[in-house]
């Protein structure tokens, strides 16, 4: 069986990875940047979608492309996202399957974008009429409310999601969508006081003070419309080429009212936001007391009495807020003064509660509007689950949020092994047909160093936090050099017998962790302080006072008949669980993957810049991918599409095969003289092992 090349010369490089050859990173990362040269922004390897990021707006997103790729088979058309949308929506409509589309990759790669043409895509082509309608719009506008609040201008992407996010959609059994749950994960929140060089805070902020005039500056909220009076947004990047901050308020006020925001709801929504923006500019000034300490004092009482009338608080709680603190134990209170270095992080973790939870709001408030009625639950529905989360993140300087940034990317990569293996070999099961495990990497070690509920970093961070007595980030190190200084992936220069005692690219106050992506240097200092998260109880307190709805309702651990003197969560658990139930959620789902790609850290069309892609191709596992497809069996298909597709290569079968169509492509394949090792047939499907069998069987057709 002769191969020819003239069918890869023929076409835009190789549309499917699998069928490269020879396979080799170089051919790889040619086959990718050919395509991308020629527009062809996608490729699969197997059924998982490679996209690279165009960065300009191409014409392939149209109604009529919608219309060529729905109810095609996945390989008929070349490759697409839309082909990837259609294939789960179908399996989920006619197979009844719920199904996952899980969409990795670093910032600026293409997630969200991504995401949201997985959406339209499936609000295209699903059912019709008001109802649905009106549900489809909900859905889908639920995206700009949530990029406003949640997103925000960074060195790597101008509309950066500083959250993870996941959606359910819920469908009924004839695949018309019913309503969606949105989960939400840790917003970086330290984003709302300070702003990396050359980065904005939340888009919203910026949008409100370039809302109409009668909104922002005569009415209730009596801002400012000039940026740089606000000490939270940072100066030197306030307007970003290309982003019309205005109409996107428009744009976001008007989704918010499609999704169900009340007037009323908008207007607090507003208030708070306005309220974060004069919090931050309420400063401290030291006076000295007689026993020769200082407190802290508001030093110009004009943005703290904006902000109290605002939110209907009373001036003074909240200003003996920021000069006191009371500490209630057991049987006493004490209460102790503020310096005011002190009132300006009680300030600082005031702003970020405020609008983390403001954010949090919002996401339960969406979900109130696009939930599906309980007689809706109870019948027969289906799920397709759209996840878009922040990709795995190696900075000069990684704190905390990095950490658990790439702790759930860990996560993500088991379950995209667990998940392609045991697909993989569940199929050959169900199809009656025998293989051989393939040896992999599994990242489960890694994933047991940081979430291991007795020495995991994360349960050892809790101990810390937890423990009485002076705890710091450095007795937080300590603990894991004692703890971790054995195990393969970690690596610390503190313990007397490391053997990093001289790796001078390992600071003392480092530490180290071999992610199956690569390895990252984490500082420790602040990792005790954010995963404890602690806002002072006369702060919510003085919040849950006030005279607004809204703020009384977010700080419920304020309402002082309710004085809990447990210590609520840390950061670190909260997010271990919902990572955990994420993972348990997905696994119960067909998954469907998208791998997103930067050509370039210029925000640029038209650059490839290959070491930068070389990575991303190696840390995303793509290479493993197909290999792992290729050493079962590269391409399977049901018989009835094969038999279709190359019944005319055999006299036999051409034109009308007579009897099931698993025979005629038995016939066909022995016709053909295929070797009988290249092939397996199983149930439903016939298996072919190798790549080169398709292209021969793709060059007889094509000589027909
Ligand atoms: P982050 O992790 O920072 O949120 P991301 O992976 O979600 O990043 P996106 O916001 O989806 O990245 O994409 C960044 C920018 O790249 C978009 O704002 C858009 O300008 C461009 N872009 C991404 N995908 C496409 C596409 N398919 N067509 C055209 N432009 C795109
Ligand atoms: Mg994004």
């Amino acid at each position: 069986m002769e191969v020819k090349t003239s069918l890869l010369d023929n076409m835009i490089g190789v549309g499917d990875m699998v069928l490269l050859e020879p396979l080799s990173e170089d051919s790889f990362l040619d086959n990718l940047k050919k395509r991308f040269d020629h527009s062809e922004i996608y490729t699969y390897i197997g059924s998982v979608v490679i996209s690279m990021n165009p960065y300009r707006s191409l014409p392939i997103y149209t109604p009529e492309k919608v219309e060529e790729y729905r109810n095609r088979n996945f390989y008929e058309l070349s490759p697409h996202i839309y082909a990837l949308a259609d294939e789960a929506y179908r399996s989920l409509r006619d197979q009844d399957k719920d199904q996952c589309i899980l969409i990795t990759g670093e910032s600026g790669a293409g997630k969200t974008e991504a995401s949201k043409l997985v959406m339209s895509y499936v609000a295209a082509v699903c059912g019709k009429g008001h109802e649905v309608n009106k549900v489809k719009e909900q859905l889908l506008q639920s995206n700009p409310v949530l990029e406003a609040f949640g997103n925000a201008k960074t060195v790597r992407n101008d509309n950066s999601s500083r959250f993870g996010k996941y959606m359910d959609i819920e469908f009924d059994f004839k695949g018309d969508p019913l309503g969606g749950v949105i989960s939400n994960y840790l917003l970086e929140k330290s984003r709302v006081v300070k702003q990396p060089r050359g980065e904005r805070n939340f888009h919203v902020f910026y949008q409100l003070l370039s809302g109409p005039h009668g909104l922002c500056v005569t009415g209730k909220l009596k801002l400012d419309r000039d940026f740089s009076k606000y000490n939270y947004l940072s100066l030197d990047s306030a307007a970003v080429n290309g982003l019309d901050d205005a109409a996107n308020f428009r744009t976001v006020r008007n989704a918010m009212q499609i999704v169900g925001f009340m007037e009323d709801e908008v207007q607090s929504v507003l208030e708070l936001v306005a309220a974060v923006l004069k919090l931050g500019n309420i400063e401290f000034k030291p006076e000295s007391r007689c026993n020769g300490t200082d407190e802290s004092r508001v030093k110009d009482k004009n943005d703290l009495k904006e902000m109290c009338e605002l939110l209907g608080i009373e001036q003074s709680v909240l200003e003996r807020a920021f000069s006191y603190r009371t500490v209630e134990a057991k049987m006493e209170k004490v209460s102790t003064t503020l310096n005011v270095a002190q009132a300006y992080y009680a300030r600082d973790a005031l702003a970020k509660n405020l609008y983390s939870r403001l954010f949090s709001w919002l996401v339960t408030r969406i979900n109130e509007s696009i939930q599906v009625s309980d007689a809706q639950t109870k019948a027969r529905h289906k799920v397709m689950g759209v996840l878009d989360i922040y990709g795995f993140e190696i900075f000069e300087d990684n704190s905390f949020e990095q950490f658990i940034i790439n702790y759930c990317n860990e996560k993500l990569q088991q379950i995209f092994i667990e998940l392609t293996l045991r697909e993989e070999q569940e199929e050959y099961v169900r199809e009656g047909i025998e293989w051989t495990n393939i040896e992999y990497f599994n990242n489960a070690i890694i994933c047991d160093l940081i979430e291991n509920n007795q020495n995991g970093i994360l349960a050892m961070l809790d101990e810390e936090c937890l423990r009485p007595g002076t705890v710091t980030d450095e007795t937080f190190l300590d603990k894991l050099n004692t703890i971790c200084a054995d195990h393969q992936h970690f690596e610390s220069r503190l313990n007397k017998n490391s053997k990093f005692l001289n790796d001078h690219s390992l600071p003392h106050n480092c530490f180290r962790i071999q992610h199956y992506a690569g390895k990252v240097l984490y500082r420790v200092e602040g990792f005790v302080d954010k995963n404890n998260d602690l806002l002072y109880r006369d702060l919510s307190q003085a919040m849950y006072k006030a005279n607004h709805s809204l703020i009384k309702q977010l700080f419920p651990e304020g309402n002082p008949a309710k004085v809990n003197l447990k210590r609520p969560p840390t950061a670190g658990f909260q997010f271990r669980a919902s990572v955990g139930t994420l993972m348990r959620n997905l696994q119960t789902k067909n998954p469907n993957y998208i791998r997103c790609i930067k050509p370039n850290d210029k925000k640029a069309s038209h650059i490839f810049t290959d070491s930068l892609v070389c990575h991303q191709v190696r840390y995303l596992g793509l290479m493993e991918n197909v290999r792992v497809r290729r050493a079962g069996y590269a391409f399977r298909q049901p018989y009835e599409p094969c038999l279709e597709r190359y019944k005319m290569l055999c006299k036999r079968t051409w034109p009308h095969w007579k009897g099931p169509a698993r025979d005629g492509v038995e016939v066909l394949m022995a016709d053909l003289q295929i070797p009988a090792e290249e092939i397996a047939y199983g149930r439903s499907k016939i298996f072919i092992r190798n790549p080169r069998t398709l292209f021969f069987l793709e060059e007889k057709r094509k000589q027909c």
